[in-house]
Parts: C-alpha cells; sequence; structure tokens
C-alpha cells in the first residue's frame, strides 16, 4: 500500500484475558482526543466468523449493537457512542466472517485476475481498507482489536495493523496494549508477569506496544511501573494505570489525571487545538457521586438475564438518565420463565425489553397484565410493545389465543405479524427492519407531551409488527396508536387510562447518552417517581 493519510491511527489490543475494557478505553481515549478538538472515528475489528453479531444469541457475545444506519454491530459501539455522543456507522464494525466472505466474493467475480488468493496479502488487505476507510476525514482513527493476544483468530488483524505501521509511517501508528495487572492477596502483591508476556508474544508478530494500559484493582506502584517499563520496553511515562471503578464515564477523568492524553499528542508531535477539561463528563460524574440513597428500583423482565450485557444500552440508559436527573437507578433483573407476583414486591415500574423468540414470553404477558391492573408505570420496547397489544387482546378484547406469528403461527389471531417489507426475506441475517426510521407522533398523545415534536427518529430491529386489521378492536376499548411510519406501520402505542403504559416498537435505549438522554427514559423514571 503505501501511502499518505493525514489522520492518527490508534490501535488497542488487549493482553492477559478477556473482558478487560477494551471498548470503554477505546472509548474513552476517543473522549479524551475529542475533548481537545479532535475529530475522532471509533472502530472494532472483530476476530469471529460470524458477518455481523445479528445472528448471535445475546449469552454467546452481548446486546446487538444498532447503529443508525441499520448495522447490526458489537456492543462495544455502543460505548463510542454513549462516550462521544457521536453516531456510530455499521462501516464501524467488521467480523473475519466479513472480511473472508468479501474476499471470497471478490474471487468468484474474478477480482484477482489469476492471482493465488491469500491471507496475505488480500485479507489482510481488506482488513486495512476497513480501517482506512474515509481516514481523511478524521484526526484520529481509533481502532479496537477484539480478542485476545495469542489467538488464532485474530493474528490476520494484527498482521494488518503491524503493516500499517510501515505503510503510514512509525510516527503516524500509535499501539497501545491493555493488559492486567492480577494482584495477588495472600502475597500481598501485583504481578507483572503475565503483562510481559503478552507484550512479549505482540512482539513476536512483529509489534511493540508504544503504550500500555494496566487494568487493576488498587494503585500501582513506581516500582512495578519501572518493571514493566524495563521488561516491555516502553519508557515509564507511557505505562498507564486503568483502576477499577464504580462508574466507567469516571474513566476518561482518570486517565486524563495521568496525562494519557498528552502523552499521546507528544508520540505524534501535534499540538491540541483547545482542552475542555471534559467539562460535561465531570458534571456527570458530580452528579454520580451526589446521588443520594433514595433508590428507582426497575424490573426488567427479560429472558437473557444472567449476562448483563445482554441488555447493556438499556441498562445504561436506565441508570444513566437516572444519574442526570439526580436519581439512583437499580435495576432488578427477572427471568419470565419463573414468573411470580412476589416479583413486584420490590420494584416501582417495569421493563419489558427487546427479544425473540417464544421462551419466557408466557410469564412476560403475565407481568404485563400486572402491571396493567395494577397501574405500575411500564414500557415495552420492541417484543415488549408486542407483547403488550398481545396481552391486551388476549385479557381485554377476549381474542383468546392472540398473539404474534413468531410465537404461535397458528394463532386465531394474529394481531402481530410479518412485516410487508421483511415478508419475503430469504436469510436471517440482516433481512429485519432496522435502523433510524421516522416516527410521526400523533398530537394530544403521552408521547406527544414527552417528545413535544411531531415526528422523531429512533432505532428499529424488528421483523415482526401490529396487524393494522385489527386497529378499531384496540381502539374501541382505549389503546392509543401514538406513533406510526410514513407507510403507517404502527411504532408506538399507549393506554390512556393509565398513568404510564407505552410500548415503542423502536429501542430508545440506543439513542440515549448520559449527557443527552432519551425524554422517553426522562418521562418513564419522572413516572415512577411521581407515583
Ligand atoms: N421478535 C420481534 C420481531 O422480530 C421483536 C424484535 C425485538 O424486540 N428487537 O419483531
Amino acid at each position: 500500500m503505501g501511502f499518505f493519510m493525514s489522520a492518527r491511527f490508534i490501535f488497542i489490543t488487549g493482553g492477559v484475558v478477556s473482558s478487560l475494557g477494551k471498548g470503554v478505553s477505546v472509548a474513552s481515549i476517543g473522549t479524551l482526543l475529542q475533548n481537545k478538538g479532535f475529530k475522532i472515528k471509533l472502530r472494532k475489528l472483530d476476530p469471529y466468523l460470524n458477518v455481523d453479531p445479528g445472528t448471535l444469541n445475546p449469552y454467546e457475545h452481548g446486546e446487538v449493537f444498532i447503529t443508525k444506519d441499520g448495522g447490526e454491530t458489537d456492543l462495544d459501539l455502543g460505548h463510542y457512542e454513549r462516550f462521544t455522543n457521536i453516531s456510530t456507522s455499521k462501516y464501524d464494525n467488521t467480523t473475519s466472517g466479513r472480511i473472508y466472505s468479501s474476499v471470497i466474493h471478490a474471487e468468484r467475480c474474478g477480482e484477482y485476475l489469476g492471482k493465488t488468493v491469500q491471507v496475505i496479502p488480500h485479507i489482510t488487505d481488506a482488513i486495512k481498507n476497513f480501517i482506512l476507510r474515509d481516514a481523511d476525514n478524521y484526526d484520529f482513527v481509533i481502532s479496537e482489536i477484539g480478542g485476545t493476544i495469542g489467538d488464532i483468530e485474530s493474528l490476520p488483524f494484527l498482521e494488518a495493523i503491524r503493516q500499517l505501521k510501515n505503510d503510514l509511517g512509525q510516527e503516524m501508528v500509535l499501539n497501545i496494549h491493555l493488559t492486567l495487572l492480577p494482584y495477588i492477596e495472600s502475597a500481598g502483591e501485583m504481578k507483572t508477569k503475565p503483562t510481559q508476556n503478552s507484550i512479549k508474544s505482540l512482539l513476536s508478530i512483529g509489534i511493540q506496544a508504544d503504550m500500555i494500559l494496566c487494568r487493576t484493582v488498587k494503585h500501582m506502584t513506581d516500582d512495578i511501573r519501572t518493571k514493566i517499563s524495563h521488561f516491555c520496553n516502553v519508557s515509564k511515562n507511557r505505562i498507564f494505570e486503568a483502576i477499577d471503578t464504580n462508574l466507567i464515564y469516571k474513566i476518561p477523568v482518570l486517565f486524563k489525571n495521568q496525562k494519557l492524553d498528552d502523552e499521546i499528542l507528544k508520540f505524534f508531535q501535534i499540538t491540541e487545538k483547545y482542552d475542555n477539561d471534559l467539562k460535561d463528563l465531570r458534571a456527570f460524574v458530580d452528579k454520580f457521586e451526589n446521588l443520594g440513597d433514595d433508590e428507582i428500583s426497575i424490573g426488567i423482565f427479560g429472558k437473557y438475564i444472567d449476562l448483563q450485557d445482554s441488555y447493556k444500552s438499556l441498562h445504561e440508559a436506565l441508570r444513566n438518565t437516572g444519574i442526570a436527573m439526580n436519581k439512583r437507578v437499580n435495576i432488578i433483573s427477572f427471568n419470565t420463565e419463573d414468573f411470580d407476583e412476589e416479583q413486584f414486591k420490590n420494584i416501582a415500574g417495569v421493563v419489558i425489553p427487546g427479544g425473540f423468540g417464544a421462551r419466557g414470553v408466557e410469564g412476560k404477558i403475565q407481568a404485563i397484565k400486572f402491571a396493567r391492573e395494577h397501574d405500575i408505570p411500564c414500557l415495552g420496547i420492541c417484543f415488549g410493545m408486542q407483547l403488550m397489544l398481545i396481552e391486551f387482546a388476549r385479557n381485554v378484547l377476549g381474542f383468546n389465543d392472540a398473539n404474534s406469528t413468531e410465537i404461535d403461527p397458528a394463532t386465531s389471531y394474529p394481531v402481530i405479524n410479518l412485516l410487508s417489507m421483511t415478508k419475503d426475506a430469504s436469510e436471517l441475517g440482516g433481512s429485519m427492519r432496522l435502523g433510524d426510521m421516522i416516527c410521526n407522533i400523533k398530537k394530544d398523545t403521552k408521547l406527544f407531551d414527552i417528545y413535544k415534536e411531531s415526528s422523531v427518529y429512533e432505532r428499529f430491529r424488528h421483523r415482526y409488527g401490529f396487524d393494522k386489521r385489527y386497529i378499531s378492536d384496540f381502539e374501541n376499548q382505549g389503546v392509543v396508536f401514538s406513533g406510526f411510519d410514513d407507510s403507517n406501520v404502527v411504532e408506538a402505542i399507549e393506554l390512556s387510562n393509565k398513568k404510564w403504559f407505552i410500548g415503542v416498537q423502536y429501542h430508545p435505549e440506543f439513542n440515549s447518552t448520559p449527557l443527552s438522554p432519551s425524554p422517553l427514559f426522562k418521562s418513564f423514571l419522572s413516572a415512577i417517581t411521581n407515583r
């Protein structure tokens, strides 16, 4: 390749173990550079062979994050958006599966002119193209390499970033390695050996880390820093601590206190445009530190409750909106496979999240019935809205076996049915109604009071929707259809005789950030506190 680019490139790799918070580190570094006036782009490369995470069970890989432009992407893109308030795109996440499938497709089209198609250079070129896409529009492109050093899967990614340092110039590419410093309680010591080994493995494939971020439970001593510096060939001022915190939004502040941002600029020999001192983020962190003891307890009735990450954006949206409103939100997750009215004892609001498939559905419907009959604030998201309508059909309209055709194709009342636009999809992957769509909001509805706008854009991910044949049956019994797209797909519903009972076909959690929380969550939390 060999070319000139004005953008600087930062790569973040992870060592020792997974789940050290690479995504949050990328988001934090992006935030720091944005704070100094630079235009940033954050990207993620995932080593697995699925073309995107859209077909993955949330138990496998956590939530699927939906971008504005309809990408089904890794949940780290959610961190990128929540930290920086910049929308990501489907072009900001790729996987080995997507890279290989594009190369194999090109081979079948004869684009390689008879050449042998190989990992190097063909796969690595495709990876580099992903990283470099539109790079000229940014000051910094920060890319997260999924997986852990030592994995077979991520080798082509590492080879590609190794080459890029040569292609673009040593001074244009910064390699940051995030590692773990385990603390051995019985010895009272922090250990550097795993870090040394990880840095060596990286070096054995030709990448010298330029900076090291050390995940720790305690502060690092100067001795530890010196030791890492000696063994890893990185100067002490380029070794930083990433200590455990009780709020991820403190991490940019903690990095800034160590002058990580200045060190990055020194590496690239560029000067900041200005420095806002993370003003807004600090204000948010202060609010968090000053929350009172009063809690709002909200029950999420779902099926993927054992893995927190399955509803990542929803948890973040509820908690962060709470903090922005000076309220502490406590989330209790219930598995609806064993629904029990007792579960309502300690909660003041109910969320029925998005979902797929039959498991746990009947429990969710019982939870909705209980919330409706006891006038407990209830928010249904996507599948949650669909189930609100099914519950209403069965228990108010007397449509005894009403259902979604996703759950029961033979139901006599298919109140939720395949949408016309998703009906003919031949593949499951990428074939839902995805991304930002308009929601036209009816006047004189709660939803209009909430948004105070006659149309908004929200993010969608669904294949099924309300079957409008039944609209008057529902309206006659008090269901208000408050939001529609331009072709009349039902996008929001509410019950006018309840305090707060709203279902939305979209996912407001993907559009909610700490500094700009969704009006829907704000209204939901207010309704609970006013109760
Ligand atoms: N399974 C439902 C559908 O496809 C809801 C999807 C969701 O909740 N994201 O329409």
